[in-house]
């Protein structure tokens, strides 16, 4: 074994290096510095996992987590890899054995906290020799990011003391000030910068606008009836939504449960490790949960509420499909949401920045074109072709002269003195017999029911797209109540014309097949031999699983089963070719794999 392809197939099973992880790698080789920028899911681990196989001494990973690097030394220890980590969760007796193996030079990758790592400096690792230093989420050092943390801060003064040791930092944030601060706060002047592309094609992404308590639950629940067994994330704004949402779930027969900041730490790790080994299906979470996850078959995100930036949502959507499958996203977008955030944005320090990134993030929900092409441009990357995998081109939305509707609601806006909120309008254009509505007199404007044959869901989405096209606006610092705009008057009185879209039935796009089959979520060819053998290896590696106590996934991924699923490998030999099976778990895990398929195949 000479070249890193070597290492890649012996370790990792796999055929070859996605973009730029081969150039990444010589890059640390050769002693030079690296910061690499890629998706959650792209395969950043790889480029400082072969390194250090390769190097001679010890390779330092700095990590946020003690999850995450749990989670990652028990993969490579899975690939035959001779991994540690150092952290608070071990007790003294647990860290002297790791210490002891540390300095008998065997650990290829050691695993420690930012701060486990300026603790040892004078101790432990001034006897220790390393090949190079990565830091992995390297956007914690930013206070713009989303996951700042101060201890990242003092890493710093790593190219102070260890100025020819080569550093990589790595990330998958996208947002152009936090790359730039873990440069300058790196000290990593003259590193190369190696950036992929933010695409996640195997994202599906779907919108529904407008859809009330009642309908939210039962999208939800006809979703993750077509999804069984299939590990699921739903983001919640607030805690009482999470608690509400989690256990009307649970009443349904789902296994879900909750996941907020206000709960026990303990409880929390609880149902993070539930999860983790697929114990529960889905997670009803604000977004305290997500980082620290590198669980790779998380196959569906649904958003009960609208992210406040796009930096949120693509973080969010992120954490499903890391294993390259198929994974579906959908979020709900509802006037609700928008005037609760648009408010936080007011109350918040930078209200231009927070009202500006809700603009856009509005925009992405309102988009009449493919929205992927909406979420690339705004992380700077520009789709040439439509994506065929999100709502607006599998079915485009129709698009009509909707100057009538618009300008009765502006009429009945203007009529109560541009005094009332969105629900009132709604009530005023539905002819609804509330009792409010009568006290102020409504029921005897002429606008009074005009609006009737169309429904509240439809009027909520229409009412969505006159804020975006600025026909009205919310006065948020005055009772949330309607204001016609300079544009909505000029609609209003017949000289300018508006177009709407047609809201579009509420399906979010899914892989799902036809005639209420069950589904796996994976290009699978139809035919139910692969689905059963697939439920078959599946369950077997539950059990292997759960016998050397590690989660699922890191004994093999779901796309590794796919293949196996597919190929049917019978024999050591065709079994050690399936892509993500290295040697190592060829020998583990060959026999029993293959006699399960032998064993199925024969049954048919
Ligand atoms: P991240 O960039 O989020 O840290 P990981 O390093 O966890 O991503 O990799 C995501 C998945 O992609 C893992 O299952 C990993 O084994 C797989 N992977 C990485 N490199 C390759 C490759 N060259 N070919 C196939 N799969 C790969
Ligand atoms: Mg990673």
């Amino acid at each position: 074994m000479t070249t890193p392809q070597d290492y890649l197939k012996h370790y990792f099973g796999y055929h070859s290096f996605r973009p730029y992880q081969e150039e990444i790698i010589r890059n640390t080789l050769e002693g030079r510095d690296s910061i690499v920028l890629m998706p959650t899911g792209g395969g950043k681990s790889v480029c400082f996992q072969i390194p250090a196989l390769m190097m001679d001494g010890t390779a330092i990973v700095i990590s946020p987590l003690i999850a995450l690097m749990k989670d990652q030394v028990e993969g490579l220890i899975e690939n035959g890899i001779a991994a540690a980590f150092l952290n608070s969760s071990q007790n003294a007796s647990e860290s002297e054995r790791v210490k002891i193996e540390i300095l008998s030079g065997q650990i290829k990758l050691l695993y420690v906290s930012p701060e486990r790592f300026l603790g040892e400096l004078d101790s432990l690792f001034s006897r220790l020799k390393f090949s190079f230093i990565a830091i992995d989420e390297a956007h914690c050092i930013s206070q713009w990011g989303h996951d700042f943390r101060p201890e990242y801060t003092q890493l710093g003064m790593i190219k102070d003391r260890f100025p020819t040791l080569p550093v990589i930092a790595l990330t998958a944030t996208a947002d152009k000030i936090t790359r730039e601060d873990i440069r300058t706060q790196l000290k990593l002047e003259s590193a190369q910068l190696f950036l992929s592309s933010f695409n996640r094609p195997n994202l599906s992404l779907s919108v529904v606008s407008g859809a009330t308590k009642k309908v939210k639950l039962k999208m939800i629940t006809d979703f993750i009836a077509k999804r069984k067994n299939q590990s699921g994330i739903i983001y919640c704004m607030k805690r009482d939504t999470v608690e509400q949402v989690a256990e009307e779930l649970s009443l349904k027969g789902i296994a879900a449960a909750p996941y907020h900041a206000g709960m026990s730490a303990k409880r929390r790790d609880e149902v993070q490790t539930d999860f983790i080994n697929d114990s529960i299906d889905v997670i009803v979470a604000t977004i305290a949960f997500g980082m620290g996850i590198d669980k790779s078959n998380v196959r569906w995100i649904i958003h009960y509420n609208l992210p406040k930036s796009m930096e949120n949502y693509y973080q969010e959507i992120g954490r499903a499909g890391r294993d390259g499958l198929p994974a579906d996203t959908f979020l709900f977008y509802s006037v609700g949401d928008l005037i609760l955030l648009r408010s936080f944005a007011d109350e918040s320090g930078q209200q231009e920045i927070n009202r500006m990134k809700l603009k856009r993030m509005q925009e992405f929900a309102e988009s009449g074109i493919c929205r992927r092409k909406i979420l690339m441009s705004y992380f700077g990357e520009t789709l040439e072709e439509d994506c065929g995998n999100c709502d607006v081109c599998k079915n485009p939305p129709e698009r009509f002269n909707g100057t009538v509707l618009v300008q009765k609601a502006l009429s009945a806006i203007k009529r109560t003195g541009e005094k009332i909120g969105f629900r009132m309008l709604v009530d005023i254009l539905r002819g609804s017999s509330r009792a409010e509505l009568f006290q102020e007199g409504y029921h005897t404007l002429k606008t009074y029911g005009v609006g009737k044959e169309i429904s509240y869901q439809e009027w909520t989405a229409y009412f969505l797209q006159m804020l975006q096209l600025n026909c009205l606006e919310v006065a948020y610092n005055d009772g949330s109540v309607l204001k016609i705009t300079p544009f909505g008057e000029e609609v209003l009185y017949g000289r300018k014309e508006v177009f709407l879209y047609k809201p579009r039935p509420y399906e979010p796009v899914g892989k799902e097949k036809k005639g209420g089959k069950k589904t796996v979520a994976s290009p699978i060819s139809s035919q139910s031999l692969e689905e059963d053998l697939y439920d078959q290896l599946r369950a077997l590696r539950k059990v292997i699983a759960q016998e050397k106590g590690v989660p699922a996934y890191l004994i093999f991924s779901d796309k590794v089963l796919t293949e196996m699923a597919n190929l049917k490998p019978k024999d050591r030999k065709s079994f050690g070719e399936i892509s993500g099976v290295g040697i190592v778990k060829s020998d583990m895990y060959a026999d029993r794999f293959t006699r399960l398929i032998r064993t199925v195949l024969e049954r048919r």
